[in-house]
C-alpha cells in the first residue's frame, strides 16, 4: 500500500519505533484504524528500538507483582531476591537524577503506568526476562538483584521490534515504509493530517488525529552541534540515522510549546572507533559500561570524574557526556585481572578497542593519544589512596573509596597493579536527546499559549520534559510505551468525537 491509496485515515501515526507502534495499538484498542508512517526502508525499521538491550523499570512491592510481568519457574521464586522497588524509590531516582526538574506529572504517569503498561504488551505478545546479567549477583547462596532493575524485553531490541510489528500486523494496522513526513496539515486552528515524501513525491494524508512519535534530534549533526553544544557533531550516534527532529520541528512550525532539557542528551562512553551510527549487527555491543570498576583517564594520563559515584545504572547516561568534555574527546577505561571477571559481555566483542600489557609501562605506551607519564603517575597516586580498610562488593554501594585525591573514586575502588592490565578506548556516544514538545497529562500537544492543539498528540523520545542532565536507565523504553499507548487512545477518541 502507498500513501496515495490512503488518503484518509482516523489517526496518521508517524514513526515506527516502540512509541509509535505502541500508539497504533493503543489507538486501535478504542475502536479507531490508524496508520503508521516510517521514513526507512524496511530492513531498517524500528528506529532505536531495534539497538537496545531491553531493559525496563517499573515499580513492584511483592513477588506477586513480579509475576505480573514476569513468568519465574519454582527455583527462580525459590531462590532469587528480586526484591522490592517502591513508587517512591522510583520517584526518588527520577528525581535525584534530573536534578528534580522532571515534570511532575509526566514522572507520576510514568511511574504509576510502567507496570500496567507491561502486562498490556505481554497480552499483545511482548515477552520479558529477567535480567540477570549485569542486576545481580550470588550473595550467599542467593541471586541478588540490585539498583531497582530486573527486567529486560527478551531477545531485546530486535525481538521487541519483531514482537510490536507482529502485533500491529494482527490488528490490522498498516505500515508505510520509506514514507517521511514532513509537514503537519493545520488547518481553522486542529491538525488534520500530514503532508508526507514517499518515492519522490509529496503528498497529503487526511486523518482526524495525528499522533508525533519519531524520535528525537539525535541523528543530525548539526541539530546537536545547535542545541548539544561545540563538538557534538563529532559525537557517534548509538541508534538509528533517521531520527533527525523532523517531528519537533513539525510541531513547532505550528506553534508546539518547546519543554525540557534541549542542551541535554542520553550519552554513554561508546567504542572510539565505532560508526557514525549504530550498526544492527552489533546492538548496543560498543558501549563500555563497567567503568565502575575501572579508572578512566583521559589524554593527559589524569582521572576526570568519580568512577564509582552511584551504580551504573544511574551514572552511565551523563558520563558520555563528561567523555565529550576531554581533550580529543576520548578516554581510556583501566582494568587488571583482579576484576576482569567483573566486565561485562560486551567487553568481549570482537570490534573492541583495547589494549593488554603485561607491566602498567607497556599499557601506557599501547594506549592511543594518552601521555605516558601522566598515566603512570595517576596510577601510582591512585594506588596509594585506595582504601584497603573496606571490603570490595560489586553487589552494594560498599564505600570502598580513595582517601584524598582531587577527583575521588567513591565505591568499588581497587588498585591497579595486577597484571595483565587491560585498558579500553572510548568517546562519547549520544543515544538520544532531552529537548522536545510540551504535551498535557493526556498527550494533547500544547502550544506556545499553553493549550492544546486540537488533532495532535505525541510520545517517546520526540516530548520533553522527563529528563534532564541524566536518566535511570530501563526508563526510555517504558516511558515510549506509557505514552504512546496514552497517545494512541487519546488521537483514537478525538478522532471518533469522543473526546
Ligand atoms: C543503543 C541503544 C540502547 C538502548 N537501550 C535501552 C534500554 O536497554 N532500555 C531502555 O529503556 N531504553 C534504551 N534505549 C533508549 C530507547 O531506544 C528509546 O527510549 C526508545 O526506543 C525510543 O522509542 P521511540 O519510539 O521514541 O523512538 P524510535 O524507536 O527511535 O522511533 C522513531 C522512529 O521514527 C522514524 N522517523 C523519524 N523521522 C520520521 C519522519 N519524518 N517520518 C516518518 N518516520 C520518521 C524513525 O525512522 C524511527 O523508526 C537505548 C537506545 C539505544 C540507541
Amino acid at each position: 500500500m502507498n500513501s496515495s491509496e490512503i488518503g484518509q485515515a482516523d489517526v496518521v501515526v508517524v514513526g515506527a519505533g516502540n512509541a509509535a507502534l505502541c500508539a497504533a495499538l493503543g489507538a486501535r484498542d478504542e475502536g479507531a484504524s490508524p496508520i503508521v508512517l516510517e521514513t526507512a526502508p524496511e530492513p531498517e525499521r524500528g528506529g532505536n528500538t531495534f539497538f537496545v538491550a531491553g531493559s525496563t523499570r517499573w515499580v513492584y512491592n511483592n513477588l506477586d507483582e513480579v509475576r505480573e510481568v514476569l513468568d519465574l519457574s519454582e527455583e527462580e521464586m525459590r531462590t532469587v531476591d528480586f526484591g522490592t522497588y517502591t513508587r517512591e524509590d522510583y520517584f526518588e531516582d527520577m528525581g535525584r537524577v534530573t536534578q528534580y526538574r522532571c515534570d511532575p506529572d509526566l514522572t507520576e504517569i510514568l511511574v504509576d503506568n510502567a507496570r500496567p503498561t507491561l502486562v498490556w504488551m505481554k497480552g499483545k505478545g511482548i515477552r520479558f526476562e529477567p535480567m540477570y546479567k549485569g542486576q545481580s549477583q550470588k550473595v550467599d547462596g542467593r541471586v541478588k538483584f540490585f539498583g531497582g532493575q530486573i527486567c529486560n524485553f527478551w531477545g531485546g531490541g530486535p525481538e521487541l521490534t519483531a514482537g510490536l510489528f507482529r502485533a500491529v500486523e494482527k490488528a490490522g494496522i498498516p505500515v508505510l515504509y520509506e514514507t517521511t513526513a514532513i509537514a503537519l496539515i493545520y488547518e481553522k486552528g486542529r491538525v488534520n493530517g500530514v503532508v508526507v515524501e514517499s518515492g519522490g513525491e509529496r503528498g497529503e494524508i487526511r486523518s482526524r488525529a495525528v499522533v508525533l512519535a519519531c524520535g528525537g534530534f539525535e541523528s543530525s549533526a548539526e541539530m546537536r552541534a545547535r542545541y548539544l553544544g561545540p563538538g557534538y557533531e563529532l559525537a557517534k550516534v548509538r541508534g538509528t540515522q533517521h531520527n533527525n527532529g523532523a517531528g519537533i520541528r513539525m510541531a513547532l512550525e505550528i506553534g508546539a510549546m518547546s519543554a525540557g532539557h534541549w542542551s541535554g542528551a542520553h550519552a554513554v562512553g561508546w567504542d572510539r572507533n565505532a560508526p557514525a551510527f549504530g550498526d544492527r549487527e552489533v546492538g548496543d555491543g560498543f558501549q563500555k559500561h563497567s567503568y565502575i570498576f575501572s579508572i578512566m583517564v583521559n589524554a593527559r594520563g589524569e582521572r576526570f570524574v568519580d568512577e564509582g559515584a552511584d551504580f551504573r545504572n544511574f551514572t552511565y547516561a551523563k558520563y558520555g557526556h563528561v567523555v565529550q568534555q576531554q581533550p580529543g574527546m576520548f578516554a581510556w577505561q583501566v582494568f587488571d585481572r583482579k576484576v576482569e571477571h567483573l566486565l561485562r559481555d560486551e567487553y568481549r566483542i570482537r570490534r573492541v578497542t583495547r589494549a593488554v600489557a603485561d607491566s602498567l609501562g607497556e599499557l601506557a605506551g599501547k594506549m592511543e593519544g594518552v601521555d605516558p607519564k601522566g598515566f603512570l603517575a595517576t596510577v601510582a597516586e591512585y594506588n596509594q589512596a585506595v582504601r584497603q580498610d573496606v571490603p570490595f562488593s560489586p553487589v552494594i554501594k560498599d564505600g570502598r573509596g580513595t582517601v584524598g585525591l582531587r577527583i575521588p573514586k567513591s565505591n568499588w575502588a581497587n588498585t591497579i597493579d595486577t597484571p595483565p592490565f587491560q585498558a579500553y578506548a572510548v568517546t562519547c556516544g549520544v543515544t538520544f536527546t532531552f529537548g522536545g514538545v510540551k504535551i498535557s497529562p493526556g498527550t494533547s500537544v500544547q502550544n506556545v499559549g499553553g493549550r492544546d492543539i486540537p488533532g495532535l498528540y505525541a510520545a517517546g523520545e520526540m516530548i520533553g520534559g522527563l529528563f534532564y542532565f541524566n536518566y535511570p536507565s530501563g526508563s526510555g523504553l517504558v516511558a515510549g510505551a506509557v505514552f504512546g499507548r496514552r497517545a494512541g487512545a487519546s488521537a483514537a477518541r478525538h478522532a471518533l468525537g469522543r473526546s
